[in-house]
């Protein structure tokens, strides 16, 4: 039956050359992503860098301006959204507000031609699966908000999709039910083995759920590679600065070879970051992007860049402090607490010490 003939298993998904303008203006410039068949892949950057339009291109909304979407082995551009065993989930949730729980989700299978008896037995295994099973005759106002996302999620995967796309699809939870909801999230794709675009501007929601991120920011790809590249190795700055925190130091690079960086930081000390992601000549000017918990504080007299602590913020299991190290606003020092460590007041001068081999550093800006 109809149903039965759509795809269980996720497939591969080529955004090959997308470029999107609206009237003149680019919103996304020669974007390449090659996802593989299952993989969760996030969209991440901030607003307006062009995530949003690249979802609409892959579920048949909108017509890029160039390049091509290939699903398995077929072009998609020239096929209609309702042909391309696409599911979709947004943040609002979108459900119909007059069906039925059960009915929503069976809507997708009603529409591609399924039996009724298909319609139910397969709204009822959806539910089971999102736990929803004791409110199947509910209408969506009847439901708390992240029980409405997963009826949303049940819809969605109901159709048997080769991609399943969301779209911030956990913005409107608070907090704590929002990690549920990753979670959930999470084993669902993996069970479905859908192949899966999240659209996120949310850093920690990105590396925690994806097999790969791709980093956008005005509408160019920065990097598309595992959370943990993406976080230890950053392709540019942009991304150093946008995933996770960094202090930004200016230096001048004094040499740099495939083992690592030598950088002589304005702010008084060498220090050794990890190879160069974009050439530098030796002389020219970079930034150093060093995280908090690469940095430790030692006291005078040792090494390191000499500073003066600003504030202590004690986190529980770590402790970040602010220094103030020459003119530039204060940069952070995040430890761990292990039990120990008090923090130091403000007014006490101290080293900066960073750990060698894990900072970034990037060309300055011309
Ligand atoms: P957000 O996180 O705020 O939703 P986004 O990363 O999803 O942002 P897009 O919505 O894809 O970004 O927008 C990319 C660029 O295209 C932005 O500069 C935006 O202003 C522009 N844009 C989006 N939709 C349209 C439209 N319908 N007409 C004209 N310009 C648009």
């Amino acid at each position: 039956t109809g149903a039965r003939t759509t795809t269980a298993e996720g497939r591969s998904v080529v955004l090959d050359g997308i470029t999107h303008r609206y009237g003149g203006a680019v919103a996304v410039e020669n974007v390449n992503l090659d996802i593989r068949a299952g993989e969760l892949v996030s969209l991440l950057g901030p607003s307006g860098c062009g995530k949003t339009t690249l979802l609409r291109i892959v579920a048949g909304f909108l017509r890029q301006t160039e390049g091509r979407v290939i699903v398995g082995d077929q072009v998609i551009d020239a096929l209609p959204p309702s042909r391309r065993a696409v599911g979709i989930v947004f943040q609002n949730y979108a459900l119909f507000p007059h069906l039925t729980v059960a009915e929503n989700v069976a809507y997708g299978l009603a529409a591609r031609g399924a039996s009724r008896a298909e319609q139910g037995s397969e709204a009822r295994r959806l539910l089971d699966l999102v736990k929803l099973g004791h409110v199947a005759a509910r209408l969506p106002r009847q439901l708390s908000g992240g029980q409405q996302q997963r009826v949303a999620l049940a819809r969605a995967l109901a159709i048997r999709p080769a991609v399943l796309l969301l779209d911030e699809p956990f913005a409107a939870l608070d907090k704590n039910l929002r990690l549920d909801m990753q979670i959930e999230v999470k084993r669902l794709q993996r069970v479905a083995g859908v192949t899966t675009l999240l659209v996120t501007h949310d850093q920690e929601e990105a590396l925690s759920l994806s097999d790969r991120v791709a980093v956008l920011s005005q509408g160019r790809l920065e990097q598309f590679a595992p959370p943990t590249t993406v976080y230890d190795a950053p392709g540019s700055l942009f991304v150093n600065t946008f995933v996770g925190a960094a202090n930004t130091m200016p230096g001048v690079l004094l040499g740099a070879d495939a083992t690592g960086a030598r950088i002589a930081l304005d702010a008084g000390a060498e220090i050794v970051a990890r190879p160069l992601a974009q050439a530098v000549a030796a002389g020219g000017r970079v930034v150093a992007c060093l995280r908090p918990e690469h940095l430790r504080l030692a006291e005078t007299g040792e090494d390191g860049i000499a500073g003066v602590v600003e504030m202590a913020l004690p986190l529980g299991p770590t402790i970040v402090h602010e220094v103030r190290v020459g003119a530039g606003s204060p940069i952070k020092i995040a430890e761990p607490r292990l039990g120990g460590g008090a923090p130091r007041a403000p007014g006490t001068p101290v080293r900066v010490l960073a750990a060698p081999g894990l900072a970034c550093a990037f060309p300055a800006a011309a």
